[in-house]
């Protein structure tokens, strides 16, 4: 609190839309990173310092470190994005510090996202728009750019979450063969809505002709698609990951679109972020790579800032957030 003015103090950790900036500026003192990037480590230790509210970005690690930092006057985290592996859940709830995310606002536009990326490798796009401005293209080709055929094809979505099931109803329109792998199945009615087929995640990789990521990072997925996971794919396969770098292994990746045993591969998400200058994956022309843009929509982070907000100001009132990460959340 400050108590000069007995508004709440909080930190936004970069410049987000006015949707949400507006509202926190108008009912906090507010201390907005106007940094490019996000704050380094120590400056954002120091400016936490005090406050009631955070509102952090997935660059920004909330550790037991962080909220050493903010001390016991802090309520609230309120991250700028669905995932919050960059949040230590259990470490805020230890604090009684509550936990915001964005569910739901960015689920169509992440979709649209993985749907141009699958697009765009199994047609090899990027590819084609690099060789035109090379100054390549001198006749039409009947053995040129040939790519995999996406309608028709079979789409093995892993995570049939809110993203998830948003991709699995455009690949309807495509008239694509659906399967489908999560650790529980999906109720009967979505799985018919979808026309989607629940299978072991094995299955899934040897059957399908696009491989289309949507879990969360946990534990339980960080390298989920290893090399070993990559061997079962066929050579014609697509992967696309829009939903967090750690779930594949980069190495292996890379390895496996250099020999040939998958066809291509469409990623908006790397580990690190942003992806070395060096990484292996920059030099395949079968790899298309995108820097993390799956919600970047006017309107999407319009929303996204407005959620933000809300969960912030509920936050440091004491009040319940409007989307809170549920504590059965916490360790998954
Ligand atoms: P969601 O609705 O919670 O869906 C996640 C799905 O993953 C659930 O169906 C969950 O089902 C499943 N799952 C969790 N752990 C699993 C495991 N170990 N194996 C198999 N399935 C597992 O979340 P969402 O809103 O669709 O978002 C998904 C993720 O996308 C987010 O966590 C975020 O990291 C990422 N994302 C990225 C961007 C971007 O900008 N690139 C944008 C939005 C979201 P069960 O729990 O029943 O297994």
């Amino acid at each position: 609190m400050d108590a000069s003015t007995d508004r709440p103090r909080v930190f936004v950790a970069r410049v987000i839309p006015e949707d949400g900036l507006a509202p926190i500026r108008s009912a906090c003192e507010a201390d907005v990173w106007e940094g490019d990037g996000p704050p380094p480590r120590a400056e954002l230790l120091r400016r936490v310092a005090g406050c009631a509210g955070i509102l952090s970005l997935l660059t920004d690690r909330v550790d037991d470190e962080l909220l050493d930092a903010a001390g016991p006057g802090l309520r609230v985290v309120s991250n700028f994005a669905v995932g919050y592996d960059n949040v230590d859940v259990a470490a805020c709830a230890r604090r009684g510090v509550a936990v915001g995310n964005t569910p739901g606002v960015l689920t169509e536009s992440t979709a649209d996202l993985a749907f141009a990326l699958i697009l765009a490798a199994a047609r090899r796009v990027a590819e084609g728009d690099r060789f035109v401005r090379a100054g390549r293209w001198t006749t039409w080709g009947p053995m040129l750019l040939l790519g995999t055929e996406v309608h028709g094809a079979t789409l093995g979505i892993v995570g049939l979450g809110r993203i998830g099931q948003a991709v699995a109803r455009r690949a309807a329109g495509f008239g694509m063969t659906v399967l489908y792998h999560g650790r529980t199945r999906a109720p009967e009615a979505v799985e018919a809505a979808l026309g989607a087929t629940w299978v072991g995640l094995d299955e899934l990789l040897t059957r399908s002709d696009v491989v289309s990521l949507h879990v969360p990072l946990t534990p339980g997925t960080r390298g989920l698609i290893d090399a070993r996971a990559l061997a079962r794919m066929r050579p014609t396969a697509i992967l696309v990951n829009t939903a967090r770098g750690p779930i594949v292994d980069g190495a292996a990746l890379a390895a496996a679109l250099r020999d040939g045993t998958i066809a291509g591969a469409g990623l908006d998400v790397t580990d690190p972020e942003p992806i070395r200058p060096d990484d292996p994956l920059l030099g395949l022309d079968n790899c298309i790579v995108v820097p993390h843009i799956a919600s970047a929509t006017r309107a999407t982070r319009g929303r996204m800032a407005q959620m933000a907000a809300a969960n912030l100001l509920a936050g440091v009132r004491g009040e319940p957030l409007p989307t809170p990460v549920e504590p059965p959340m916490i360790g998954r």
